[in-house]
């Protein structure tokens, strides 16, 4: 059978021509134990070539497998399947009353792709969605099993593995208490009076959003938990209308707004699960940078706002709290995260994401593993300080380089 598997963008046509889905466990510890090269495609929302396993490699999906979501009330946890999305896994946790601390700006990805890139919603308190991980279940190169919980030295490898590791078929989360959130959006926020600090706590979860057509941020969104002190905000005016980041998206494709209090998994998203997120004709990066250079790099992108602004759809500014996964980009560091959508044009956006990289140059920014960059592998590799650890937890799990493909050879391969 041949079919052509390329990632949601479209951007990506995967060198496999089939894409496998074993219906059981055993099958895929057999499948994986009897191939070379393999790499397993989540629910494909990375603009990069990281999910690739390469020609003659073997694309998997966890699609057909058991999907467990499984929730322990009393302990507070959740074991979900390897496949399962974020908006399936909500649901179940909602209903029984708990919580994830946090989500990205849609649902729709899946859990274990998500957290094998880092993938953050936004909030100064708020770690990346790996942070609740406390336990990760593998199927390694030799078909085997494995589970790696929080008390395991090789844990900080663990989560934020860039698929490198095996096969994640599950991963147990820590819950809270479900809680409501509240949606305001202000809009016309100057980039010259930006309090940066003081905007990015001003509620449980921040995100500025800017065109570049001017030195400013023509909404700002506050999701506040309404267990949590109602934020003034002096900064901007209130906004008139329900309203989409992209200019020009409808808005019925966004969460609830104007305040009114909703469920947690239905207000920490952007985008609601049924619709198309974001403008859906797209490409993205992001730089994620510590968050005492908010201000200096935002002033970097306002210089270069004429080579911007052509190609871009909207750039958000969030930020993420300092966590201790070796490889994510937010490790050891409380941080402020830049995003970029641009328009579905990969040759008219390369060169900009070139420039974009120069103009964040001395500000120690790491890109999202599952973006668009061009940063070399060499200024990668300064940018990881526990490199060395994961490259020695890599060989020891998959010593012949099963789980590994072209994008993590580079970074990963030895400094000589
Ligand atoms: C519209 C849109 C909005 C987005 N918003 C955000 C956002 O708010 N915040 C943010 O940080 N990112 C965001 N992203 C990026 C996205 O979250 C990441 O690219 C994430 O990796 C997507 O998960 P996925 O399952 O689709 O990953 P895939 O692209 O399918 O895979 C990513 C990596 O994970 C590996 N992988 C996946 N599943 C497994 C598994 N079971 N076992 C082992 N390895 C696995 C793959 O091999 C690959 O290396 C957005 C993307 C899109 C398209």
């Amino acid at each position: 059978m041949s079919e052509t598997v390329t990632n949601w963008a479209g951007n990506i046509t995967y060198a496999a021509k089939e894409l496998h889905r074993p219906h059981s466990l055993d099958a895929l510890r057999a499948l994986v134990a009897g191939s070379a090269r393999v790499r397993v495609l989540g629910s494909g929302h990375s603009f990069n070539e990281i999910a690739e396993p390469g020609a003659g490699g073997v694309l998997l999906s966890l699609a057909e497998l058991p999907a467990p979501v499984d929730v322990d009330t009393a302990a507070r946890t959740v074991r979900v399947g390897g496949g399962v999305r974020y908006a399936e896994l909500a649901r179940v946790v909602h209903a029984h009353g708990l919580a994830l601390p946090n989500m990205a700006s849609l649902p729709h990805i899946s859990v274990a792709g998500s957290v094998a890139t880092g993938t953050h919603g936004s909030g100064v308190a708020n770690g990346s969605l790996a942070a609740p991980v406390r336990e990760v279940e593998l199927v390694t190169a030799d078909g085997s099993t494995l589970r790696i919980g929080r008390e395991d030295a090789r844990f900080g490898g663990a989560v934020t593995s860039l698929g490198a590791l095996g096969v994640v078929t599950a991963l147990t989360l820590d819950l809270e208490p479900a809680f409501e959130v509240e949606q305001h959006v202000f809009t016309e926020l100057p980039l010259e009076r930006l309090e940066f600090e003081t905007v990015a706590r001003a509620a449980y979860s921040v995100s500025l959003f800017t065109d570049w057509r001017a030195p400013g941020f023509g909404q700002v969104w506050l999701k506040r938990r309404t267990d949590q002190p109602l934020p003034g905000f002096p900064w901007a005016r209130p906004a008139t209308e329900k309203m989409h980041p992209v200019p020009g998206m409808p808005a019925v494709n966004c969460t609830e707004q104007f305040g009114v209090p909703g469920p947690w998994h239905e207000r920490l998203p952007h985008f609601r699960a049924e619709f198309t997120p974001s403008s859906g004709a797209e490409l993205q990066s992001e730089y994620l940078l510590p968050r005492p250079y908010a201000l200096d790099a935002l002033r970097a992108l306002d210089a270069i706002r004429t080579t911007l602004a052509p190609v871009l759809q909207i750039c958000e500014v969030r930020t993420v709290a300092a966590d201790e996964q070796w490889l994510s980009p937010s490790y050891g560091r409380e941080t402020v995260a830049l995003h970029f959508t641009w328009v579905a044009d990969t040759a008219a956006v390369l060169p900009v994401v070139r420039r974009l990289e120069e103009a964040l140059e001395g500000l120690d920014a790491r890109p999202h593993w599952g973006k668009v960059f061009t940063m070399p592998a060499e200024t990668l590799r300064e940018r990881y300080p526990r490199l060395a650890d994961f490259r020695e937890l890599a060989r020891s799990l998959d010593p012949g380089g099963t789980f590994t493909n072209a994008f993590l050879r580079d970074f990963l391969q030895p400094l000589s």
